[in-house]
C-alpha cells in the first residue's frame, strides 16, 4: 500500500504539481526543507545555532543545463557565503557539482568550483561537495582533487554503498581530506553497489573505524541509532575526544536525537536544503522512508 503512494507521488503529475502549490509548501515541505529563500535559511539556521547545532546552507538546484544557470548558481552560493559572515551564523556550504555544470563540461565546473572556495576562503568557510549518483563518482572525485591540490577548506562525501569506498577514503585520507561519510542516498545497480541494508550498514561501520582516527576532522552523517552508537561506543574505546569528528543530519529528521547528542557534548551539524527545486530532494526524503508518507497525507488532508 504505502510503495504504491509512493510510486503514485513520484510518478503523476497532477501530484507533482499540487506539491509546487505555495499553500502546500507551507503544509508540507516545510518540515524538511527550510524554505524558498536565503532569508528562510538564514532564519532556519539561527533557530539551530541557538541550541548548539551548526550548519551547512544546501542549495537546491540539481540537473542544471546551461554555463548560464551554473554561473547562477556560483552567484548564489557567493551571496550565501556572505550571507554566513555578515548574519555570524555557524554553518558551512554544501553543494553538488550538478549544480555547477558538471554535465556541460569538466573544466567548467572546475572553474565554478574554484570561485565559490576560493570566495569562502576569504570569509574564513569551508565547501563540502554532496556525492550524486555513480555515474558521477569519477568525475566529482577528478574535479575534488583539482580543486583541492589548491585549498584546504573543501572536503567531499563518500558512500558505503559502495564496494570501492575503502579504497577512495583511502586515497582520500592520504590527501588529507575531509570527509562526511553517509549511507548513499541513490538506486545503485548490483554491480557496484551493496543491495542489502546489513552490508550497508556493515560497511558504514568499518569505513568510520577508518575516518575517526585519522587525525582528520570528518563528518559522520546518519540518523541511524545503530550506527551512531556504534561511533559513540568506538571513539570511546580508542579514547579519542569527542569533539574530533561531527555528527550530521538532515534538517527535520531526528530532531529529538540532534538535541540529545549535543546535551551528550558531540559536535551535531545539520543539512538546511532550501531553494524553489526542493521537489527531488524532497521525493528522496520520502523513498528513504514510508511513513514520511503519511506525514504528507495527514498534512494534505488539514489543509
Ligand atoms: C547530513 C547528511 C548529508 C548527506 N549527504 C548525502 C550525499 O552527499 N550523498 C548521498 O548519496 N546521500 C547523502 N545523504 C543521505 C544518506 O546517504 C542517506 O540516504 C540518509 O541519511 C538515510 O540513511 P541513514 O544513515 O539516516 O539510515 P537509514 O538506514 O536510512 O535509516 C535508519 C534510521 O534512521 C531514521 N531515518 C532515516 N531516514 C529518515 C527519514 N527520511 N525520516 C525519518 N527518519 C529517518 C529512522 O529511524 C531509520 O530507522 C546525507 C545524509 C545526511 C544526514
Amino acid at each position: 500500500m504505502m510503495k504504491k503512494i509512493l510510486l503514485y507521488l513520484s510518478e503523476r503529475e497532477a501530484p507533482k504539481k499540487m506539491l509546487t502549490s505555495i499553500a502546500l509548501f507551507n503544509n508540507v515541505t516545510k518540515r524538511f526543507v527550510a524554505g524558498e529563500t536565503v532569508d528562510e535559511a538564514s532564519a532556519a539556521i539561527k533557530v539551530l545555532n541557538a541550541k548548539g547545532i551548526t550548519a551547512t546552507f544546501d542549495h537546491l538546484g540539481e540537473a542544471i543545463r546551461s554555463e548560464e544557470e551554473a554561473t547562477a548558481e556560483v552567484e548564489m552560493y557567493s551571496r550565501i557565503l556572505d550571507r554566513i559572515a555578515s548574519d555570524g551564523l555557524d554553518s558551512n556550504v554544501s553543494l553538488k557539482l550538478t549544480q555547477l555544470g558538471l554535465d556541460i563540461r569538466k573544466e567548467l565546473c572546475i572553474d565554478n568550483l574554484t570561485r565559490i572556495v576560493g570566495h569562502a576562503a576569504k570569509t574564513g568557510n569551508f565547501v563540502r561537495i554532496d556525492m550524486e549518483d555513480s555515474g558521477h563518482l569519477e568525475a566529482t572525485l577528478d574535479v575534488f582533487r583539482a580543486v583541492r591540490a589548491n585549498h584546504d577548506n573543501v572536503g567531499i562525501v563518500i558512500q558505503s554503498y559502495l564496494f570501492r569506498s575503502e579504497k577512495d577514503i583511502r586515497d582520500l585520507l592520504a590527501i588529507g581530506s575531509r570527509i562526511r561519510l553517509c549511507k548513499g542516498a541513490y538506486k545503485e545497480p548490483a554491480e557496484v553497489a551493496f543491495q542489502a541494508k546489513s552490508k550497508v550498514d556493515a560497511n558504514y561501520v568499518d569505513l568510520m573505524k577508518i575516518l575517526l582516527p585519522s587525525g582528520i576532522y570528518h563528518g559522520i552523517a546518519t540518523h541511524d541509532p545503530a550506527m551512531i552508537n556504534e561511533t559513540i561506543r568506538y571513539a570511546r574505546e580508542q579514547k579519542l575526544d569527542q569533539k574530533c569528528f561531527e555528527f550530521q543530519m538532515l534538517y527535520g529528521i531526528a530532531r529529538d536525537r540532534q538535541l540529545k547528542l549535543v546535551e551528550e557534548g558531540f559536535n551535531v551539524r545539520v543539512y538546511v536544503p532550501f531553494g524553489r527545486a526542493w521537489y527531488p530532494y524532497f521525493m528522496r526524503r520520502l523513498a528513504e522512508r514510508p511513513a514520511n508518507v503519511l506525514f504528507i497525507l495527514r498534512a494534505m488532508v488539514k489543509g
